[in-house]
């Protein structure tokens, strides 16, 4: 049976960008729409014509992008394409709460195989079939009426009346529309596909087409100082992944899911924000000179961030990788890449477990003789959506756990717990790296999250959601010090009395000038969280 033929309707060539319109409008801009219905609350009849005014508007804006963007020749082509781009954005909307913005994209392009078919699932399927290969078979099996010059002349019509149709209800609600965009200035994103359309712009421009910029050079002869006694000689900086500041038991979380980093003595600091809610910019910005609100990846990419100062200096620095990538970071200083085929009994194929950095670490620590010693570990940690696939099965601490990737079916409290034993596992690592450390004299650990996770929370899952947006659990992330001079009282003390400042990764770069001992023109003192406690 021929699925198309069944819903065959031979529409002239304007009712199929009519249909096609309308089905873009109110089939894949539902989230779009009821959005809008929460933000305008309509009342009164005027409101209410408004808001109605706010799908037509819609359906006259898909006339005239049908139309432009390759109606007249191959109409059953466009439309089928833009219902494809449609379906998975429509997808990650309803099932994740996901907005796609520049970043969002630039975190997808930065993603790698394994991380990308974790989202392929049943539910991902049936939903596929229903809305994109169904609606797609139909359109192309559809007959469009009529030759090429009477084709013409009816989508020249019907782009008219939806020219004159946006002008009069532009001229009668501009004050409305105006107003509810200046108030909910995230709305205008969810809009199925011009907002992807739009970030896809962006990110092939600022990628792509921007002249690449020369590289800047912060500081061309950073030193190491005299070391004072409270600073580390070998360093260990843990770069977390999608872990929640308020999951951590050392935070406060009901379950004690750090008991490994509270009986070391590890420090945490429980009031730390991120840069930004998504791997691909957290992770340059945090070592980046460049504070939060003027982060820019381009400007970021192409100049010295705090690992080559320290490089630079004369200390050694090493970048171990269980994630994508290092998102450049680790472009300029010595570097062993993830790979998932590194050992078959923590590695998978496409994932390993992170205990695997801990034995790098262990060979790393033994290859460098150099008396001052950087070493970044990159985590998997908590990421998503397969959060089962980030602890090995004796490590499922709380039961019953939700071994899926369609977390969206998963009871709260399955996946609650499935995600609290990625952090009882991230725990268990920590513990393992500073059981290393603790070998290894005048010695430290900085470990912090990049981002945060939603859970179900506020309708949301993942993480991604434009920064203004996004809500505490996807920017509130856990940081974690342990120091082999903490058993020195005084310095404890000190640190202890700063775990409830507001600190941010935008004190990252000069904490670790900090506590790595370099003199740097590019250091700020007043951003050094350890700075008021260094004897
Ligand atoms: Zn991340």
């Amino acid at each position: 049976m021929n699925l198309g033929r069944t819903v065959n309707i031979n529409p002239s060539s304007s009712q199929f960008v009519i249909y096609s319109s309308l089905i873009i409008t109110l089939v894949f801009n539902y989230p779009f729409i009821s959005k809008v219905y929460e933000s305008v609350q309509p009342n009164t009849l005027w409101e209410w014509v408004f808001f109605i005014s706010i799908p037509i508007l819609l359906t006259l804006i898909n006339i005239l992008f049908v139309s432009v963007f390759g109606a007249v020749f191959f109409p059953r082509i466009t439309v089928a394409f833009t219902f494809l781009v449609c379906v998975f954005l429509f997808y990650a909307s309803v099932v994740y709460g996901v907005i796609f913005d520049s970043s969002m994209l630039q975190n997808i392009v930065e993603t790698n195989s394994g991380e990308a078919f974790s989202y392929l699932n049943i539910s991902f399927v049936l939903f596929f079939i229903l809305l994109g290969m169904i609606p797609v078979f139909a359109v192309l099996n559809q007959e469009i009426k009529g030759g090429f010059t009477s084709r013409i002349k009816k989508l020249l019509l019907i782009n008219l009346v939806a020219l004159l149709g946006i002008i009069l209800i532009a001229g009668l609600f501009y004050k409305s529309y105006a107003a509810v965009g200046r108030n909910n200035k995230g709305l205008i994103k969810h809009i199925i596909p011009y907002a992807f359309y739009d970030a896809g712009y962006k990110y092939l421009r600022d990628t792509y087409f921007y002249p690449p910029l020369p590289y800047r050079v912060l500081d061309k002869h950073p030193v190491i100082n005299d070391f004072k006694p409270m600073q580390p000689r070998t360093l260990v900086i843990v770069v977390g992944e999608t872990a929640r500041a308020d999951k951590f038991g050392s935070n406060g979380y009901y379950r004690n899911t750090t008991p490994n980093l509270q009986r070391l003595g590890a420090v945490s600091f429980n009031n730390v924000t991120s840069c930004g809610t998504a791997t691909a910019v957290s992770v340059p910005c945090m070592f980046s000179r460049l504070p939060r609100k003027q982060y820019d990846s381009r400007i970021a990419s192409s100049q010295d961030n705090v690992l080559d100062i320290i490089h630079r200096a004369g200390t050694a620095v090493t970048w171990i990788d269980n994630n994508s990538s290092c998102k450049g970071v680790c472009s300029r200083i010595d570097t062993v890449a993830f790979d998932p085929h590194r050992d078959p009994t923590l590695c998978d194929g496409d994932f390993c477990l992170d205990e695997i950095l801990v034995n790098q670490l262990n060979r790393t620590l033994k290859e460098y003789s150099s008396s001052n010693r950087v070493v970044v570990l990159h985590m998997i940690g908590s990421h998503g959506p397969t959060y089962y696939r980030r602890y090995p099965e004796s490590y499922g601490r709380y039961q019953p756990d939700c071994p899926r990737s369609d977390i969206q079916n998963c009871t709260a409290q399955t996946l609650n717990n499935t995600y609290d034993n990625t952090i009882a596992y991230t725990d268990y690592v920590l513990g393992k790296v500073i059981g290393l450390l603790a070998n290894v004299p005048n010695s430290a650990m900085l470990y912090i999250s990049d981002h945060g996770e939603s859970l179900g929370e506020k309708g949301l899952y993942l993480h991604g959601f434009p920064y203004k947006l996004a809500p505490d659990e996807q920017t509130h992330v856990p940081m974690v010090y342990w120091d082999s001079n903490l058993g020195n009282t005084a310095y404890k003390r000190c640190v202890a009395q700063r775990v409830d400042n507001p600190y941010s990764q935008d004190n990252l770069y000069d904490t670790l000038l900090g506590l790595t001992a370099v003199n740097s023109v590019t250091y700020q003192a007043n951003l050094d969280i350890f700075s008021p406690c260094k004897i």
